[in-house]
């Protein structure tokens, strides 16, 4: 299976409609979830954050159950970490209701303790992503044709009249961006004593980007449009420099409901979930990827080209990284593949081994990948025990990638379905990039 993964990180897929963008409201429709469980534990997630590279995911049992909160994370959960979101929860269980005042001191005194926690992660993606957003920005801009110019023909065609089109609407948006990001970088890089004027300020601006980018007046498309212009996926990169914006205003507006306090006046403990590796063996078979591909395959004709298709642009990147994956030190002599589990899945393996029922959804610093996405939702469909839920995929593919070992005999069932899911998306992507290159000589 892990060399059909392999495969498959190589092809372009497109994002799965069904895996996209926030699905928590049609969560709360469908399976009746509650919004503020939902939203509270991707929140608590997103706050645990403290190093520039932490995912972060969160587990909540409740009453009539000990209320716990499940905590996981690529690396070992830290002391501090814990101690933090200990401080969370009492900022959200001692919210004042009396005085809009002492609460609005409250909510700022929430902020500027989150903030002094995540600074340096803040620091961190601001030095890195921060400074490749700005580089792009500045080159896109640059790139927009001069207002009044005439335009010269180029070989691109559409992409080119896109261009011009564009190079109309965009230039304001993308200078007010690329100013909000340069005041951001250059403030939190530049300061020194974190006083809490410093950090709500630093907060603030955070919250301006944001709304600049993932706002309610910023559509889908300023994005789309954005990324076409600047050639790169910079919604991610941005979405990591603000993601404090959505968590922190979450919290603060749920600070006064009492369906948040209903959950919050429990006892609150935190039980950490350690990393957990796998070892895989990954060898490339050849002959079952090819029936995989060929699997929607309807017009046999198809298949010749197909065969050379794979060979040239996925058997032999499959086999290169294979072969610097043997030389890895993380790798056994056997050939096998240490491969950490990702933390959401380390987290789902925890809950399915619990005698009792966890709340249905696991709460995550960054939408997951298309593969646990994927895995989450087939244990759901399949597992006769109980069901879990993520807000969504950014639908990127991870290579290595390795599955949970569940306990139970649903275990087999559900990497059977997992299985079948990725290979449908396997062909599928073949079948795309087939035609593609088909139509295109
Ligand atoms: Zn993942």
């Amino acid at each position: 299976m892990y060399d059909l993964l392999a495969a498959l990180s190589f092809l372009p897929l497109k994002p799965a409609p069904w895996a996209s963008g926030d699905q928590r409201g049609g969560l709360a429709k469908r399976k009746g979830l509650s919004s503020t469980a939902m939203h509270l534990l991707d929140a608590l997630a997103a706050l645990a954050v403290s190093e520039p590279d932490d995912v972060y995911t969160t587990a909540l049992t409740l009453p009539p159950q000990t209320l716990a909160l499940y905590v996981s994370a690529q690396a070992p959960v830290p002391a501090t970490a814990t101690k933090h979101l200990q401080n969370i929860w009492s900022f959200l269980q001692s919210a004042p209701s009396e005085s809009d005042v002492l609460l609005t001191g409250h909510r700022y005194g929430f902020v500027a303790s989150q903030m002094r926690y995540s600074w340096k992660a803040l620091r961190g993606r601001l030095q890195v992503d921060g400074a490749i957003v700005i580089a792009t920005l500045t080159t896109a801009l640059a790139q927009l044709p001069n207002h009044g110019m005439p335009t010269t023909p180029s070989p691109q065609g559409q992409d080119q009249s896109r261009r011009d089109q564009l190079g109309e609407t965009m230039r304001e948006p993308l200078t007010r961006l690329l100013q909000s990001v340069q005041n951001l970088r250059t403030g939190v890089l530049s300061s020194g004593v974190l006083e809490d004027s410093v950090l709500l300020r630093a907060f603030s601006e955070i919250g301006q980007l944001h709304k600049l980018v993932f706002g309610p007046d910023a559509t889908e498309r300023l994005l789309s449009d954005l990324e076409f212009l600047a050639g790169a996926p910079l919604s991610k990169l941005l979405a990591r420099i603000v993601w404090l914006a959505e968590p922190c205003a979450r919290l603060w507006s749920l600070m006064s409901s009492s369906k948040l306090g209903a959950i919050v006046s429990h006892p609150f403990n935190v039980i950490v979930i350690p990393p957990l590796t796998r070892q895989v063996v990954v060898s490339l078979d050849k002959h079952r990827l090819f029936s995989a591909a060929a699997g929607t395959t309807t017009t046999p004709e198809l298949c010749p080209g197909l065969a050379d298709l794979l060979e040239t642009y996925v058997f032999h990147r499959v086999e290169i990284v294979l072969t610097g994956y043997q030389g890895d030190p993380t790798s056994t002599d056997s050939g096998a593949l240490n491969v950490p589990l990702h933390p959401e899945l380390a987290l789902l393996a925890h809950l399915d081994s619990l005698l009792y029922d966890p709340y249905p959804y696991i709460g995550m610093s960054e939408p997951a990948c298309l593969l646990c996405h994927e895995y989450i939702a087939t244990y759901s469909e399949v597992s006769w025990r109980r069901e879990s839920h993520v807000r969504g995929s950014d639908c990127h593919l991870p290579f290595p990638w390795v599955a949970p070992s569940l306990h139970g005999n649903h275990d087999a069932r559900i990497m059977r379905d997992f299985v079948d899911l990725v290979s449908a998306m396997f062909a599928s992507a073949c079948f795309e990039i087939y035609t593609h290159l088909g139509t295109s000589g």
